[in-house]
């Protein structure tokens, strides 16, 4: 099969840029095409036809030597719709044809505390896919059956791709939040989750004020029209405090300056890998006193994908795509790279 792989780490070369990693090769195509093996459905694993699948912020991570993949080459990609084409030995749940989604969390033990809990995204053994197996970024694929998700009609291949990152992520980060029906919740920076997670919060009959970074007026215009009872920048006081906020950002600020709105007994809930810069220091009196809470959002379970594929359905969540043929990649990388992607970017695999 056709696969696009990753061989090496690397710094995606950027025009006018310089280079940031002496330590890195600079390329402009970071993925090279390849003619690779079909893989081959295992015990309770289906063969997926890819379809389509979506682009992500994480393989700028994984290409550029942030996340650490255990072998190369590597085909990345975890936003994953296809079709079922073959079942392995005792595949029970899914017939041949069913169209089905992958997202970021590939397998876990299935036995741990965090596994019996519905938490496999804490399990040790947490594998994700396009990094610890091969994901989408090619015509064929293998996952377990207990980790691929029917995909609701009312999709497209391409619209379902990112709802099963940004949009199931957010969806986690919302239940993490603790915010309930009707509530009033804050959003912090207002990228690829947060524009799915407010028209959720907005179906649950809450109050949303959203705050980005000073000036970045095509965000709050974009949360205006999805719904947002207010609009600001990190640092402003919204008319109301906050039962629960969601921080998106990968700075320190929004955390602390959530904590200031936030109700007595409320919760912030952070949803990002990494911060590139420490959490401030925290004021006991102004910022902790009165029982608030704060949470870190990691990965996904499965639950997660369970629940908010059906509800996004419900709702009439259609993210922004824009497609690229899978040979096409490296320029959809690149884009991502530079902060100019409108939309969220799908690989096209088999019509
Ligand atoms: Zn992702
Ligand atoms: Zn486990």
């Amino acid at each position: 099969m056709k696969a696009m792989v990753l061989k090496e780490f690397c710094e995606i070369e950027i025009e006018g840029e310089p280079q940031r990693r002496a330590d890195l090769p600079l390329k402009k195509n970071a993925l090279e095409m390849a003619e690779i093996p079909d893989p081959e459905p295992a015990e309770r694993e289906i063969l997926v036809q890819v379809s389509t699948c979506g682009v992500c912020h994480t393989e700028l991570d994984e290409i550029e030597g942030r996340l650490i993949p255990p072998r190369f080459p590597l085909v990345l990609g975890h936003e994953v719709v296809g079709k079922v084409a073959a079942l392995g030995p005792k595949a029970s749940k899914f017939a041949l044809g069913d169209r089905v989604g992958i997202a970021w969390i590939f397998s876990s033990c299935g036995q741990c505390d965090f596994c019996r809990q519905g938490n496999e995204n804490l399990c040790d053994d947490f594998q994700a896919t396009g990094l610890d197996a091969d994901g989408g970024y090619a015509q064929y694929t293998v996952v377990s059956e207990d980790f691929a998700y029917p995909i609701p009609e009312s999709f497209s291949d391409a619209e379902a791709a990112p709802l099963l990152c940004a949009g199931v992520i957010g969806y986690r980060a919302l239940r993490l939040s603790a915010i309930k029906e009707g509530g009033t919740l804050g959003l912090y920076g207002f990228g690829a989750s947060a524009h799915i997670a407010i028209q959720v919060a907005k179906h649950w009959g809450c109050k949303v004020f959203v705050f980005t970074r000073k000036g970045q007026k095509d965000h709050q215009d974009l949360a205006k029209s999805l719904g947002a009872d207010w609009v600001g920048a990190t640092g402003d006081t919204p008319p109301e405090k906050l039962d629960s906020a969601i921080d998106f950002t990968p700075v320190g600020e929004p955390v602390k300056e959530a904590l200031r709105v936030l109700k007595k007994g409320g919760r912030v809930a952070i949803n990002a890998i990494r911060k590139i810069e420490p959490l401030p220091p925290l004021e006991y009196a102004e910022y902790v006193w009165h029982e608030k809470e704060l949470k870190s959002v990691a990965n996904v379970a499965r639950r997660d994908a369970v629940e908010f594929l059906p509800l996004a359905a419900e709702i009439g969540i259609k993210p922004e795509v824009r497609e690229f043929h899978l040979e096409d990649a490296n320029d959809a990388l690149r884009l991502l790279k530079q902060g100019r992607m409108q939309g969220a970017g799908v690989l096209r695999i088999f019509d």
